[in-house]
Formats: structure tokens, C-alpha cells, sequence
């Protein structure tokens, strides 16, 4: 390679934005020599601290988000697009390459101005990648809401989705400014990146990316290079895995406890909270639920704030609850280590929102799932879980739709923790782990897609040089 590769990667607020950027910001240090630098907005302080954490990669603080105003994700990163103009031109070297997710889209024309190459990290999966690139057509084609449309959404050479179970939910509703927001950025993203990194691995999706890549199916739609280069997720931190948590978990049976966790935001209405401990009790079966107050508002009301009072929650737990069951299991307030948790042995099952950072850290660890999407797309991934891949078990109606009753908690936990049915998925999962890990290794798929990304970004940032140079 003739000189090293500078990129600067702009990831949005929210701790589940942050880990994968700080994890794909390592990966391009170690495997490809990149100097990166990160520019984060952190919208609390265990934001702050994960990122200054790492060490091999440059963080530059810019000031956080107003959050005291209700506004969606890409009306924000819209507002700051200003400030982060600023703090790359600031830059003592100009970077060779931009890299944003996907709320950070319209920052693109610094990238032009610049003159070097961009890209998308989409740090999910290729089937919701797949719906995203289709949104604009969905957007002309279809006539009404898609939340009344009866038909399934067509997406050549890919599953179709079910308006009312598999399609974000700010995709529903035409009156909602957000779906126009969305809409917007959709349309952006083959008109103007240069490439798109996506968090999934070639084995996990072979038929979606054979789709993306023939421009007789969904080529049709988007022809810009796409990277699988995943699973990109927080490795397992041993100083995390000490304490009480890890001392009762080393007294546990193989795979005999379920993690039950609403990723760094999720947050259920007091009522669901009550026939979550109530399920998890009757069920009988050893667990560690990680547990915040209950949200009077929209499920991601927390998403913004992973501090906060570690006491508070637990008085919205049924009278006696944390007593009956000091046997059986522990309540963690606000925030665990989740990696950790998933990777220790005694873990079997995980009951999860499904946002695609918890999914993949179930899926390298082996373990199956409940799956309980509430907000986002955490819809299309919960049916990738238990349709698609088999690996996990959903409730009759969605929990968006209506509180989820102890009976069938208590069924599904015992499905997925003592049934034939459990054993099934388990063993599911666990090619699916082997998959990971062989795609991540030199020589595997993720790995080689890396070093392609890599070689593209050189070559794109010496054409553009060239016809710099020539203007
Ligand atoms: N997480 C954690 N401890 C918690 C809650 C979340 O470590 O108590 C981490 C989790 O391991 C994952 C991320 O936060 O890496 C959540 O990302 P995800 O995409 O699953 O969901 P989001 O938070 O974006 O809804």
C-alpha cells in the first residue's frame, strides 16, 4: 500500500451506535493499518467513558445533542452537521476517507467538499439494508400508509416483509415527518456513498447479499459495492466478567440461566414489567434481568440516558419479587455487562429487544433467543430471528401491540431453556457461532471483505486526487 489510510468516522448518539463504530474503528487499526479518528456526540456519560476507553483510535468530543426538544435521530445529526465541519477541517491531516452511519448521511457533501471517498457503515443486517434501498420505491408504489397495506412488500430476491410485523415502525405512517426524514436518507444512500459496510456475514445472509449484488434483483436499485464484514461486536473484557454477578454465575449450571435485557434504551410500561417478573417467577428457571423504569412515553424514552438512579427501578417490581426469587435469580438496575454475561456458560437463553448489537453478540456466543422487538428495527430483525434463521422464539402478538401476559412468558421461557424445542435452536445457534468465528478468521469471508473495503478506499481516494488534481 503506498500511504497509510486516515479515516474519520462520525457516529451518531446512543450507546448502541457507539459500540459498533468503536469496534469497526478498531478493526480497520489492527487488521488494515488505518489511522482512524472518531467524532462522537455522547449523549450520557457512560458514552463518554466507552469511548475514551479506547486507546488505538482518536476520539474528538463534540458538544452532545439538545435533547430537551423531541426530535428524531436524522433531524439532530442534521443540526450538528454544521459542527462537524468544522472539527474535520480542523483536522491537522485531511482524512483519506469519511465513514458514516446511517443517521450521519447528510453529511456526505463534506466528504465532496473534501474530495475524498465515503461510506456507509450500516451496522445491521443485509435484509434490513435490503428494505432500506427499496424505501423510495415503496414510497412511490405504494398508495396510503403502509400500515394498512395488506400485501406483503416485494423486495427482488429477498424475503418480503409484513407491513404490520417486519417494517420499522417510522416507515408506517406518511402524516409522521420521521418517514419523510427516513425516506430521504434512504434515497441517499446509493445516489451517494461510495460503498456500504454492513454488520452481517456472507454465510448468515447468502441469499439477501447475492440479491444486493445482482443487478438483475436489488442491483437494480443500489449498484454501490457492499462489505459484510461482521459480526463487528465489543469483545468479551475479562476486568469486566469480576464482581457479584460473575460469582453467582460460576455457581450456576451449564446454559441453565436466561438474560433478560432491553439493550441500552429499550424500556417496557410498568405493566409489562409486572408479567415479565411474574413469568420469569412461574417459570422457574434461573435468570438475570437488567431492568429500568418504566416508560409512561415510547419505548425508546431511554435511549438517550444509560445513567441514571440505580434504586429507582426497582420499585416497580411486584411486592416481594426480588425476596421470592433470591434463589433463582438477580436484578440488575440500568445497565451490565452484557458481553460477559452472553459469553459465560451458565448463560442458555436470552430474552432480548433484538437490536442488531444484542443479536450478534447472542449469535457468537450460541445462545437462543426470545425475541421482543419494541421500537426501529428491531421488527425485521426479530423475524429474521425466529423465521429465518430459526433461532429463536417470538410471542403470538408483538409486545408493541400488547402487553405479552405471564402465562405465555412463563411458556416461552421454559421453551427455550428445558424443551426439545430449545434444543433445536440451541444447536442452530451454535453453527451459527462456528460461522462467525470462521468468517472473522484470515482467510474468511469478513475478513477478506475487509481488506476489499480497504483496497477500494485507496483506490477511490487516489482517483479523486487524480481529477483534483487535473481541475
Ligand atoms: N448493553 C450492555 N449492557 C446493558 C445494555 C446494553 O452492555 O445493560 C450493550 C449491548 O451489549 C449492545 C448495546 O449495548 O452492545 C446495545 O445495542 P443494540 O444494537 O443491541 O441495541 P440498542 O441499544 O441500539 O437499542
Amino acid at each position: 500500500m503506498s500511504s497509510k489510510q486516515h479515516a474519520a468516522i462520525l457516529c451518531s448518539p446512543g450507546m448502541g451506535h457507539l459500540i459498533p463504530v468503536l469496534e469497526l474503528g478498531k478493526q480497520l487499526v489492527t487488521h488494515q493499518n488505518f489511522a482512524v479518528t472518531i467524532f462522537i456526540f455522547p449523549s450520557s456519560e457512560a458514552e463518554l467513558k466507552a469511548a475514551t476507553c479506547t486507546k488505538i483510535c482518536d476520539i474528538v468530543q463534540l458538544p452532545p445533542p439538545d435533547t430537551s426538544k423531541p426530535a428524531n435521530l436524522i433531524v439532530r445529526m442534521r443540526e450538528l452537521r454544521h459542527v462537524f465541519r468544522s472539527a474535520v477541517c480542523a483536522m491537522k491531516f485531511t482524512p483519506t476517507m469519511l465513514i458514516v452511519d446511517l443517521f450521519g448521511i447528510e453529511s456526505f457533501p463534506i466528504a465532496e467538499e473534501l474530495g475524498i471517498p465515503k461510506y456507509l457503515f450500516f451496522a445491521s443486517n443485509a435484509w434490513f439494508l435490503s428494505f432500506v434501498i427499496c424505501c423510495p420505491t415503496f414510497d412511490m408504489e405504494v398508495e396510503g400508509n403502509f400500515v394498512d397495506h395488506k400485501e406483503p412488500l416485494k423486495i427482488p430476491g429477498c424475503r418480503e416483509l409484513r407491513p404490520r410485523l417486519d417494517v420499522i415502525d417510522i416507515m408506517l405512517d406518511r402524516t409522521d415527518q420521521r418517514y419523510h426524514d427516513f425516506v430521504g436518507i434512504a434515497s441517499r444512500i446509493p445516489k451517494c456513498s461510495d460503498g456500504i459496510l454492513l454488520n452481517t456475514w456472507k454465510e448468515l445472509e447468502p441469499i439477501t447479499l447475492a440479491a444486493l449484488r445482482d443487478e438483475n434483483l436489488l442491483g437494480r436499485y443500489s449498484t454501490v459495492p457492499v462489505y459484510p464484514i461482521g459480526p463487528i461486536i465489543r469483545p468479551n473484557e475479562s476486568n469486566s466478567s469480576a464482581g457479584k454477578v460473575f460469582d453467582w454465575l460460576d455457581k450456576q449450571p451449564t446454559e441453565s440461566v436466561i438474560f433478560v435485557s432491553f439493550g441500552s434504551g429499550g424500556a417496557l410500561s410498568h405493566e409489562q414489567m409486572i408479567e415479565i417478573a411474574w413469568g420469569l417467577e412461574f417459570s422457574q428457571q434461573r435468570f438475570i434481568w437488567v431492568i429500568r423504569s418504566p416508560t409512561v412515553t415510547t419505548a425508546d424514552a431511554a435511549y438517550f440516558t444509560t445513567d441514571g438512579d440505580v434504586e429507582g427501578p426497582l420499585k416497580y417490581l411486584p411486592e416481594g419479587f426480588i425476596d421470592r426469587t433470591k434463589n433463582l435469580g438477580l436484578v440488575i438496575p440500568l445497565w451490565a455487562p452484557q458481553v460477559e454475561i452472553l459469553s459465560h456458560p451458565s448463560v442458555g437463553g436470552f430474552l432480548s429487544h433484538c437490536g442488531w448489537s444484542s443479536t450478534l453478540e447472542s449469535l457468537t456466543n450460541g445462545v437462543p433467543m426470545i425475541v421482543w422487538p419494541l421500537f426501529a428495527e428491531q421488527r425485521t430483525n426479530a423475524t429474521l430471528l425466529a423465521e429465518e434463521l430459526g433461532v429463536a422464539v417470538r410471542s403470538k402478538v408483538p409486545p408493541w401491540k400488547k402487553v405479552v401476559e405471564r402465562k405465555e412468558i412463563e411458556e416461552m421461557v421454559r421453551m427455550i431453556m428445558e424443551d426439545q424445542k430449545g434444543l433445536v435452536l440451541r444447536e442452530r445457534m451454535k453453527k451459527l457461532k462456528e460461522s462467525a468465528a470462521k468468517a472473522l478468521e484470515e482467510g474468511g469471508s469478513s475478513h477478506n471483505a475487509l481488506s476489499q473495503f480497504a483496497k477500494h478506499g485507496e483506490s477511490m481516494y487516489m482517483q479523486l486526487a487524480n481529477v483534483n488534481v487535473r481541475n
